[in-house]
């Protein structure tokens, strides 16, 4: 591409974006830890839902020290809901360093943000250019997809090469001037005009210049590999009651759910039925029986992928103490208690199961 293309995709963008942006809660900010806070939740979840998120978030812990000081089951519980959780712990986690290492203020460089915890290639140069309006480049998932379509670029959107040069092609549409605001205009062309299904290419400021349009074959890109089919799971968890409370067990702090709370139990080992799998597993992690174990049905719960098939029980526990084995802490909770704490998905489809049972 000649730079004087380049210079007018740019200005046809900024002057479309200026036009037709969205007014977002965190668009109307020049405070960097807003916009961190921001950028983190939007990665892989839509606007709509983060919105009220952020707003509470920044109404909890309003600056870098708020949150660095915060305990982490504070801030995953105001994260509940929101799904990967490790995006919370990160941001916790970085939130420290930035205090030990930059005073607290977040650093302005592509460089010196990416040693932040949590904080990749994406979200370093988001930060960097629309915080600091730095001329980095962003590419996600929308932006893959307008470059994909303006170059009609037909390898796999995933593989290397095809990620090396969209990088590289946003690199140099974000040196120049506002690239902050670039770097968003070339998102919001994504999510609300070059769409997955029927882009609306006839609003678009660069149809005149888009070779997939050109084409007719927009809706066929980008190319993306078929996903390795998501891994079926099945396992049980039980209500284990005891005087009135029930037991919650928190995972580590490493891997899939890390730190969250959950019931104890188990994944069914080849074979078994879903109630002996609950006694051993029990027995196994936390060193306790059920007595009659009531059976509530199951719950399904989809990871990225994982696909995950839950038996739900509910029964007393058997005499003894807890014996932990795999899960760094146990409490006895009321269900209310349950409810506040920290939790995964598939323990809150559980609780609703739990609620749904427990009405006449
Ligand atoms: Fe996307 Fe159509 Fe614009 Fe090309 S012309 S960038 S396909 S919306």
């Amino acid at each position: 591409m000649t730079p004087r293309l380049r210079g007018a995709l740019r200005r046809r963008l900024l002057a479309w974006y200026r036009a037709n942006r969205r007014d977002l809660p965190w668009r109307r900010t020049r405070e960097p830890y807003a916009i961190w806070i921001s950028e983190a939740m939007l990665q892989q979840t839509r606007v709509e839902t983060v919105i009220p998120y952020w707003q509470r978030f920044l109404a909890r812990f309003p600056d870098v020290e708020a949150l660095a000081t915060a305990g982490v089951d504070d801030v995953t519980a105001l994260w509940a809901g929101l799904g990967y959780y490790s995006r919370a712990r990160n941001l916790h986690r970085a939130a420290q360093v930035v205090m030990e290492r930059h005073a607290g203020r977040l650093p302005d460089d592509v460089e010196a943000l990416r040693e932040l915890p949590g904080v990749g290639r994406y979200t370093a140069g988001a930060l960097a250019s629309i915080a600091f309006d730095k001329p980095a480049p962003v590419v996600d998932g929308n932006v893959a997809r307008v470059l994909t379509r303006l170059f009609a670029i037909d390898a796999d959107v995933g593989s290397r090469a095809v990620q090396e040069r969209l990088w590289s092609e946003a690199e140099q549409l974000a040196r120049g001037d506002e690239p902050g605001a670039l770097n968003q205009a070339l998102m919001e062309l994504g999510a609300t005009v070059c769409t997955p299904r029927a882009p609306r290419c006839a609003e678009c400021p660069w149809s005149a210049q888009c070779a997939a349009h050109a084409q007719g074959r927009a809706e066929s890109l980008p190319v993306k590999a078929r996903p390795a089919p998501a891994r079926r799971l099945e396992a049980v968890a039980g209500f284990l009651v005891r005087h009135d409370r029930v037991l919650a067990v928190r995972r580590p702090q490493r891997g899939l759910l890390g730190g969250l709370w959950e019931l104890p139990g188990g994944e069914l080992r080849g074979g078994e039925a879903p109630d002996r799998a609950l006694a051993r597993a029990l027995r196994e992690g936390v060193g306790l029986g059920i007595r009659a174990p009531e059976p509530l049905g199951a719950i399904e719960h989809a990871f990225t992928h994982r696909l995950l098939r839950l038996h739900i029980f509910r029964g007393s526990a058997g005499a003894g103490r807890v014996r932990r084995a795999g899960w760094e802490a146990h409490r006895w909770v009321s269900a209310a208690g349950l409810a506040a704490l920290p939790l995964g998905g598939p323990t809150r489809k559980a609780l609703a199961r739990l609620e749904t049972a427990a009405q006449p």
